[in-house]
């Protein structure tokens, strides 16, 4: 018998194709009137498609939303909300757009609808993760969760295949850590399988058919299960790693966790010999560090982080920093390990 605590998040998710004709019927059920539409300026598009659905129940459309959630954003957002008095956000994008709508529902309650465009998670967790003065601080708050998920296979289409293959694997992150971490429980190490299948589906069908309607829709699936898995228990060397590194690098987020991720797997597949059978398993695979190196580099993924930024010569800053944060991982850190590790992940090599 395992012993178990599992908490569910409360949360409505809409999945579908052309959901986003729902929203209005959304924002009359949340009873709200004067929405804010978020969006970056790449998606200004598919933001002003949002608020023709919405109708007259849009205050505005803010579309400056940046990677990491800078405060300087979030504040200058924050004016836009207080002059039209909005009293609902609707993120639509990756985890950019839905940082800053979790940033303005941490300071306002006000509530939120996400509609999902990448495979990140961020709509499913109760994080948020703000950047000031260069450092990346992480928040979990009951605020923070998002109302609603309207997921919309159709507006994922338009996701080049590069990102939506580093985005699968950023998300395939949150489902493997899931079902080695400390609070593991049998609810989401099944949402966890079925997640990294979802992806192991659905990547190549995306590679070789970007507009593969069944194959997006797994994906999009797929983000969901493992975002709920980032939401529901802690997460492991794999993510502490790649939050020092974001913030000292800025390093690219769902490059970097694709790049890291096999390294950071093989460091912990001698002291979580179940979740690594599990994961090879959903995969498909004969061993789960090897396996997911080889998902990610078939389909075409940047594999050395020195490529996507990462300087040789700060190996060991980072080492350093990794160790100063202490926090629980199933094989215990240390010094010579994270350094190969960081090596191999900044050659690229293919973990053995
Ligand atoms: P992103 O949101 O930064 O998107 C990357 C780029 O792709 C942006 O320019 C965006 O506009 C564009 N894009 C998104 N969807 C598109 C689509 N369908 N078609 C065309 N272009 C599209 O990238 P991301 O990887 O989704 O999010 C990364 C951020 O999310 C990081 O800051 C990370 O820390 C955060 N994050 C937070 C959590 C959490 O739970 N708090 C979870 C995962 C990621």
């Amino acid at each position: 018998m395992q012993d178990f605590i599992y908490t569910g998040h409360p949360g409505r998710v809409i999945f579908g194709s052309g959901t986003v004709a729902r929203l209005g019927d959304e924002a009359d059920r949340l009873g709200v009137t004067r929405l804010l539409v978020l969006s970056t300026p790449e998606q200004v598009g598919q933001a002003e498609e949002i608020a023709r659905h919405l109708g007259a129940r849009v205050a505005g459309v803010y579309s400056k939303a940046t990677m990491h959630t800078p405060v300087e954003v979030t504040a200058d957002a924050m004016g836009m909300v207080e002059r039209l008095g909005a009293d609902a956000v609707v993120s639509i994008g990756g985890g950019s757009t839905t940082g800053l709508g979790k940033a303005i529902a941490f300071r306002t309650d006000l509530p939120q609808i996400v509609v999902p465009t990448t495979y990140a998670g961020s709509e499913a967790t109760p994080i948020l993760g703000e950047t000031e003065n260069g450092r990346k601080v992480t928040t979990s708050n009951a605020r923070i969760l998002p109302e609603v998920i309207v997921y919309d296979v159709d507006l994922t289409v338009t996701l080049p295949v590069s990102m939506s293959v580093t985005s699968g694997l950023n998300a395939i992150a949150h489902a493997v850590e899931a079902l080695y971490a400390r609070e593991a429980n049998p609810i989401i190490s099944l949402l966890a399988e079925e997640g990294i299948s979802a992806f192991a589906r659905s990547l190549p069908a995306i590679a070789a058919q970007p507009d593969d309607r069944a194959a997006r829709a797994d994906a999009l699936y797929g983000a969901w299960l493992c975002g709920v898995c980032l939401g529901s228990v802690g997460m492991a060397l794999h993510h502490k790693l790649c939050h020092t590194l974001g913030g000292m690098f800025n390093l690219p987020h769902a490059p970097m966790h694709t790049a890291v991720l096999p390294h950071a797997v093989a460091y912990n597949r001698s002291d979580a010999p179940e979740a690594m059978a599990r994961v090879a398993k959903a995969l498909g695979a004969e061993e789960a560090a090897t396996g997911l190196f080889d998902l990610a580099s078939g389909l075409g993924a940047t594999m050395d982080l020195a490529s996507l930024g990462m300087p040789r010569t700060g190996i060991d800053e980072a080492v350093d920093q990794a160790l100063t944060n202490a926090y629980w991982n199933p094989r215990p850190l240390n010094r010579d390990g994270l350094r190969a590790l960081l090596t191999d992940a900044t050659d690229g090599v293919r973990p053995s």
